[in-house]
């Protein structure tokens, strides 16, 4: 980090700064400039708090350099990180990987005719929320173990692999058992005990963005999912919480590229979520595949008017045949697969 001085600070105060950097462990080296003196903090910093240095006496202020997230970083490595999609396929290759299913898994019957349909559309995964988070307590919480079995007697049938949000630390077994990468929702994030929990297991975990949280905090919930072993983490935009009403997120597209500025993670768009309309979802999936994204993820549905939760924003099985077809043709603009 660089701390830059008051103009007029003294060189009592400059003294003062160099011993609290060196205390810290770390190097000094200070630049007397015609207006301001500088002092340049040499070495890691990222996990300092810079606090400690804003509050001394002729400190203007402290500018970090180095992201405070270390594993996530693009920095830290180069190389684009692929993660396994179970045996079905990865995300983060030249192969944009698409995950669909339903909100929730309703019906036994029902999601294994969905599951082949969508992979003989195209699809790598298989979505379906078994615990699920619902803003009303007496809304359907969803189908439980039970839906996890027929999560994967659908893997069993298809081959697809299984994704599935784990919801709280007393479910990771389960959904370690069944399915093949953990989702954790938007609205789990910042559960921080949950986010090292689920970086004990060996499973990838798809994190989603959280409806009001900055780019640096999604990269730092995906650092403490790295911090404890597991390094097979998917960044999934899902939209964001703005005064828009005419979706019910608003998708930040950008965020897509500014990622893959910052972070070798691979990264994947949720249209459904983002948009929360039918009618948007395939042109979102189409932009999300212009700007760069390594993967989709969807919520398909036999009936979407009467799908027991997300039905608006879920498409059809033909809508899905449909929308793959159209992107082939954009992924293979921007030199990509699907
Ligand atoms: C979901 O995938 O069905 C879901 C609840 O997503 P989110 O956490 O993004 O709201
Ligand atoms: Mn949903």
């Amino acid at each position: 980090m660089i701390v830059v001085m008051k103009q007029g600070s003294t060189p009592a105060q400059v003294e003062h700064v160099k011993n609290r950097v060196r205390e810290m462990g770390l190097k000094d080296h200070v630049i007397v400039g015609e207006e301001r003196t500088v002092i340049a903090v040499i070495g890691d910093d990222r996990f300092k708090d810079k606090s400690a240095l804003e509050t001394v006496p002729g400190v203007d202020k402290v500018m970090p350099i180095l992201a405070p997230y270390k594993m996530a970083s693009l920095e830290m490595k180069k190389e684009r990180t692929v993660v396994p999609l179970g045996k079905a396929g990865t995300i983060g290759g030249k192969k944009i990987g698409v995950i669909a299913g339903p909100c929730s898994v309703e019906d036994r019957v029902k999601l294994i005719e969905l599951a082949h349909a969508v992979k003989e559309a195209g699809a790598t995964g298989l979505r379906g929320g078994a615990f699920k988070p619902r803003t009303s307590p007496y809304a359907f919480q969803g189908m439980g173990e039970e839906g996890l079995k027929i999560l994967a007697e659908a893997r069993e049938q298809t081959g697809l692999a299984i994704v599935t949000e784990v919801m709280s630390i007393e479910q990771i077994p389960a959904c370690v058992e069944y399915a093949d990468v953990l989702q954790i929702g938007a609205r789990n994030m910042q559960n921080f005990n949950l986010l090292s929990k689920v970086g004990e297991t060996t499973k990838p975990v798809l994190l989603k963005r959280g409806m009001s949280a900055t780019l640096e905090e999604f990269l730092l919930a995906a650092e403490y999912i790295m911090a404890r072993g597991n390094h097979q983490v998917m960044l999934c935009e899902r939209g964001i919480r703005t005064f828009e009403d005419y979706v019910r997120n608003t998708l930040p597209l950008a965020i897509v590229p500014e990622l893959h500025r910052r972070s070798h993670l691979p990264v994947v768009v949720d249209p459904s979520h983002g948009t929360g309309k039918t009618h948007l979802v395939a042109d979102m999936c189409k932009a999300s595949v212009a700007c760069g994204a390594d993967g989709l993820i969807l919520e398909v549905h036999g009936d979407p008017e009467h799908a027991m939760t997300d039905g608006a924003q879920s498409m059809t099985p033909k809508a899905f045949g449909d929308m793959m077809k159209s992107i082939k043709r954009i992924a293979a603009a921007v030199d990509r697969e699907v």
